[in-house]
């Protein structure tokens, strides 16, 4: 067999078996038109090979943005490089439907890319080979994996019953909260609050009332915050506040807003009507606490002056007056 019918025998191979890989494969030649295209891209597109031959990629599929395609592939057809993208960076360069039954929940085709050239024999690219791969199911179950796990961390802060952040979260963002104060020295108040005789609500109401209660304060402090402020559920019946921004004045404010409110309140249950109040305590952030535990426990301080003094009452704990 002579050297030619060797070439074309394993052209024909070659194109046999890229008729029947399980990836898109065209060539381009320099003005972007179709030279070759294999049975993924007609299937795919609904073109036949015949149609798509001699036309430009950019009137085949819209979707393709010219601009950057044209940049993509310079350095192809200049310095002769591979060149990459991933799904990651972009979901698809053609917009195929995606078929697959396990990833019914996309509806395109995810796609990594590769496009290489294709030498003549006196090194010159006039060709490229653009490659697709269908990843439609690593990136549909990536995209499951993050969801869940976005989930799992939003769950991981948050309290059950009130929806608030839970201790632990809300504990490091005062940290992250006592920390900024440091540096910026800009004021920052935390207001600890506790609802008046909750042992009563529960014996009296039942514990399923005094998870209504809780839910309902909840909500009443949920409405009288702004979205800066970061609320938390410290414990059974206490909550804690953080005010950014606010002196212990106008955080003064804010917890009198808060206690009238709940004092309003009144939650039906069973047929029962319930009344209830807080008390507060507030302390402005000091740069003589040492940690962030020191701010609690000064809220705390006067959390407990409200309680000595008569509850359904706020107190702004006073920074030591200097000595002397
Ligand atoms: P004070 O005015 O001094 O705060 O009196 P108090 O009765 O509220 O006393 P305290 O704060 O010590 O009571 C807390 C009670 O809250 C005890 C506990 O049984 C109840 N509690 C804690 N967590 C929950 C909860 O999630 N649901 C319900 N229903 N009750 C809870
Ligand atoms: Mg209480
Ligand atoms: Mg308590």
């Amino acid at each position: 067999m002579s050297t030619t019918d060797d070439d074309l025998k394993a052209f024909h191979w070659l194109m046999d078996m890229l008729q029947t890989v399980d990836v898109g494969l065209l060539v381009l030649d320099r003005e972007y038109k179709v030279q070759l295209w294999n049975s993924f891209m007609e299937n795919h597109s609904g073109i036949p090979a015949y149609k798509a031959k001699e036309q430009s990629l950019f009137d085949l599929f819209p979707e393709v943005q010219e601009d950057w395609f044209r940049h993509k592939t310079r350095s192809v057809f200049l310095l002769k490089n591979r060149t990459f993208t991933t799904w990651e960076q972009r979901p698809f360069l053609f917009r195929f439907r995606n078929y697959r039954p396990i990833t019914g929940t996309e509806d395109f085709m995810y796609q990594n890319i590769t496009i290489s050239p294709l030498l003549s024999a006196a090194g010159d690219v006039d060709f490229i080979c653009v490659l697709v791969y269908d990843v439609t199911d690593i990136a549909s179950h990536r995209k499951q994996l993050m969801n869940a796990n976005a989930r799992l961390a939003q769950l991981s802060r948050t309290d059950r019953l009130t929806g608030l952040f839970n201790r632990g979260y809300w504990e490091e963002m005062l940290a992250r909260e006592f920390l900024r104060f440091k540096r910026s020295q800009s004021p920052s108040t935390l207001v600890m609050f506790d609802i008046d005789h909750f042992k009563k609500v529960n014996d009296t109401y039942g514990h399923q009332a005094g998870d209504e209660v809780i839910r309902q304060v909840s909500a009443a402090l949920t409405e009288t915050t702004r979205a800066t402020d970061i609320c938390g559920r410290y414990g059974g019946e206490e909550f804690g506040v953080i005010l950014p921004d606010t002196t212990g004045e106008k955080g003064l404010i804010f917890a009198e807003r808060l206690r009238q409110r709940v004092e309003g309140l009144v939650v039906e249950h069973g047929g029962q009507t319930i009344c209830f109040t807080i008390s507060l305590g507030l302390a402005e952030a000091s740069p003589d606490f040492p940690g962030h535990a020191d701010w609690i426990e000064a809220a705390d301080q006067a959390l407990y002056h409200s309680k000595e003094n008569g509850r359904n009452r706020s107190t702004l704990q006073r920074p030591p007056s200097p000595a002397g």
